[in-house]
């Protein structure tokens, strides 16, 4: 008789800032935790460098101490999407290109690449997850924190899975796939183009601009998740001190994005077993 031992499926998200975790691939995680999947968010740094953006959330405390309203909001959006767990690392958030914060030594871009890291591959290993989210490469959104994140989940997707590096810090584990969240111009194309049809202005227009008119995207893995879109958004609204809820994030009418994309695109950045690059799953 075959035994097989029961293993629970489970995706470890990496992400830059709280706000990345609902901006990037927090329908996809909506939906895998409702289907029973393991869900755990590594948050790399607290935020300290964001501006309020919301004018109903210039609190005093938020003036005060931006940090600690922001993680308040973090665990609330992690709740909304259904983050079984949330890990923060601590670091200091690197800041916009060129500022001053890029200077701080506890910023996420000062702190030593090889000690991150080790503290990466030892959650993937306690965690053994099937699937790791991590970043591209960022090229047109450039922040520093989003690139460090790049070059940590290619670095962990690797060294969690060689027995020669990090041996105290848990047993190898070879994830099957790393995927990255991306905004597609297919997306943002659809969603342009059916607002404009209703006479509306689209928050994506600035940015295809910028992108360029003859850029393509990667092949992409594309996740249905039209009944989480709305959770999705609410966990977005939880970062009350960064989301302005009557911004453009929220002028892309519910009805238009079911009818016209409701998917999340992701992009295989590596894999152990074979994925197919232009899937509709990141388990299967
Ligand atoms: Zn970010």
């Amino acid at each position: 008789m075959w035994l097989t031992a029961w293993m629970p499926r489970t995706i470890v998200a990496l992400h830059a800032h709280p706000d990345d975790e609902s901006s990037k691939g927090a329908a996809t995680i909506a939906r895998y935790h409702d289907l029973g999947m393991r869900t755990v968010l590594i948050t790399a740094t607290g935020g300290e460098a964001g501006e309020i953006l919301n004018p109903e959330a210039e609190t005093d405390a938020a003036r005060t101490d931006l940090a600690a309203v922001r993680r308040y909001e973090l665990r609330e959006a992690a709740r909304i999407i259904g983050y079984d767990d949330v890990v923060m690392l601590g670091y200091r958030d690197s800041g916009m290109p060129g500022s001053d914060d890029n200077r701080h030594p506890d910023a996420l871009v000062n702190s030593p690449f090889d000690e991150i890291l080790e503290r990466l591959v030892s959650i993937v290993r306690s965690e053994r997850p099937q699937v790791i989210l991590g970043y591209d490469d960022h090229e047109w959104y450039p922040h520093p924190d989003h690139l460090r994140i790049h070059d940590l989940s290619m670095a962990v997707f690797d060294a969690a899975a060689d027995p020669a590096r990090y041996p105290d810090s848990g047993d190898p584990w070879a994830a099957d796939r790393l995927y990255a969240p991306v905004f597609s111009l297919r997306r943002l194309r659809l969603l342009s183009e059916a607002m404009e049809s209703r006479g509306m202005e689209s928050p994506f227009s600035r940015w295809i601009e910028r992108i360029g008119l003859d850029a393509v995207d990667p092949p992409l893995t594309i996740v249905e998740i039209g009944p989480y879109v709305e959770r999705a958004r609410d966990a977005l609204r939880a970062h009350r001190t960064q989301i302005d809820p009557n911004g453009p994030w929220f002028q892309i009418p519910l009805d238009i994005i079911l009818s016209v994309y409701p998917h999340e695109d992701f992009e295989l950045l590596a894999s152990r077993d074979g994925a197919d690059p232009e899937g509709f799953d990141l388990f299967d």
